[in-house]
């Protein structure tokens, strides 16, 4: 790793994180996801989108891959010079996706404690053809924000179903149940940054 790498990590992952923000205000689990050129152009942000979509496959990875495609950036841009930024570990479908879009790098903040044990990042059998680097949470305080980020949006997530499932006087409550996590993430709510925006790297 150069020693400019650490730095622009930082600026990658804290973009995803802004748009974990967005997700969480948008009553999604709170996981976003960001594409970074090699001259720190911002290709794609996006977050996850699988409750207002219906969509279990809507994860945010899934989302930018298919944002870089509609911009045609894969037309005029080698992806192996690029870097997927994403506030959790990548899932199965998620990480198998990332490799057959040659991306050349992906950087995590928050390994999922659901994939704990699994080795499947390693054993993945395109993973070598392509070429895919994994930089995995390389920086700790980032790493703590992450894990609080995705935990706070699990317990959301259970209470507002939790709710969802008392009677209608009941539901006025969920209501209440905050949407925006600003204290965590350290952030403002805040529209998502322009698509051409660059990263100051
Ligand atoms: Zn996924």
């Amino acid at each position: 790793m150069s020693v400019e790498e650490p730095e622009m990590h930082r600026v990658g992952l804290e973009l995803a994180f802004e748009q974990a923000h967005l997700a969480y205000s948008a009553q999604e689990l709170p996981i976003g996801c960001v594409i970074l050129g090699p001259n720190g152009l911002v290709m794609a942000q996006t977050y996850n989108k699988m409750e207002s979509r219906g969509d279990k496959t809507a994860h945010a990875e899934i989302l930018a891959l298919q944002e870089v495609a509609e911009k045609n950036y894969t037309q005029t841009s080698e992806p192996n010079g690029w870097t997927l930024y994403t506030t959790l570990e990548p899932c199965p479908m998620c990480l198998t996706a990332i490799v057959f879009s040659g991306i050349g790098k992906v950087v995590w903040a928050t390994k999922d404690p659901r994939l704990e044990k699994s080795n499947y990042f390693d054993e993945l059998p395109y993973k070598s053809k392509n070429k895919l680097l994994r930089v995995a949470h390389p920086l700790k305080d980032l790493e703590d924000k992450g894990r609080r980020i995705y935990e706070i949006g699990l317990e959301a997530r259970k209470a507002r179903r939790m709710l969802q499932t008392l009677p209608t006087r009941k539901k006025l409550r969920s209501q209440q149940l905050p949407h925006r996590l600003p204290s965590v993430l350290g952030l403002a709510s805040q529209e998502s940054a322009s698509p051409e925006r660059r990263a100051s790297l």
